[in-house]
């Protein structure tokens, strides 16, 4: 384990019922980098965010946060730790507006006493939801609900954010934004560990990246290495 990590995973399992899904699955994610992990379809990307966000019953191994060992903890201790997670399905409630929606973020959060300098905070990195903040939520686009279900996390200032897939099906301008604001995020010093099929993108964002297929990480090297290995990408990361 390197010094400066964030999150290190070690010889991490999970099953779901009787099948063993994660089988020995080992990363780290250093303070302030962003890792991307990619993989084919059913690899077992999602299953390794849920597992490190204590979202999976049955698991073994060892998930280390900030210096403490998490793998036992239930999920609201690992999020006031300050363990971020935008699930690929978003979790939007919809029929409360933009605004409601990124205090959720913030219930129980260490923030929850500064409010109005949160919101103004996300409202300056988040310009589309600015202009939104009282429009029912679903009735917004889906990468602009997308946007929203990273802004809510973003609001109690999580020292590591991990995303299920943020472009997925959603419009190329803004995916564009989205691709940027992870940059910013990155630059505004919060750490990022990301899951996506868009994976020329992820690369070109990412410090490095690991790859899964069937329950492991079979390579892992830095994003501007594994941007150049198209044998590697044509083998791993074809859908
Ligand atoms: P995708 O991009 O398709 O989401 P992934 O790499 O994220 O792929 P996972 O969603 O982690 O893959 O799935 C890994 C394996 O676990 C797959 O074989 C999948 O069918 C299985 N799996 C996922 N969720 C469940 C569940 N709730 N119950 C049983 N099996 C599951």
């Amino acid at each position: 384990m390197s010094e400066d990590a964030m999150l290190t995973v070690d010889n991490l399992n999970a099953w779901y019922g009787p099948s063993h899904i994660l089988q020995g699955v080992s990363f780290e994610v250093k303070a302030g980098e962003i890792v991307t992990l990619i993989g084919r379809n059913g690899a077992g990307k999602t299953t390794s965010l849920r597992t490190i966000m204590g979202l999976v019953g049955k698991r073994t191994g060892s998930v280390a946060f900030d210096g403490q060992e998490i793998l036992d903890q239930p999920a609201f201790r690992r999020f006031h730790l300050g363990l971020g997670y935008v699930p690929e399905d978003r979790r939007i409630v919809g029929g409360l507006t933009v605004l409601e929606n990124i205090r959720l973020g913030l219930i129980a959060s260490r923030h929850a006493r500064q409010e109005r300098a949160v919101i103004d905070r996300i409202a300056e990195t988040f310009p589309r939801l600015k202009q939104r903040l009282t429009q029912q939520a679903d009735t917004m686009s889906g990468g602009e609900q997308q946007m929203l279900a990273i802004a809510r996390a973003m609001a109690s200032d999580p020292k590591l954010i991990m995303m299920d897939e943020p472009s997925e099906g959603i419009m190329p301008v803004l995916v564009d934004e989205m691709f940027e604001l992870f940059q910013a995020m990155k630059r505004a010093g919060t750490t990022v560990l990301l899951v996506e099929q868009n994976v020329e993108r992820a690369l070109q964002v990412s410090d490095r990246a690991y790859i899964m297929d069937q329950g492991v990480i079979v390579h892992h090297d830095t994003a501007a290495a594994l941007l150049a290995d198209t044998d590697i990408q044509d083998r791993y990361c074809s859908v």
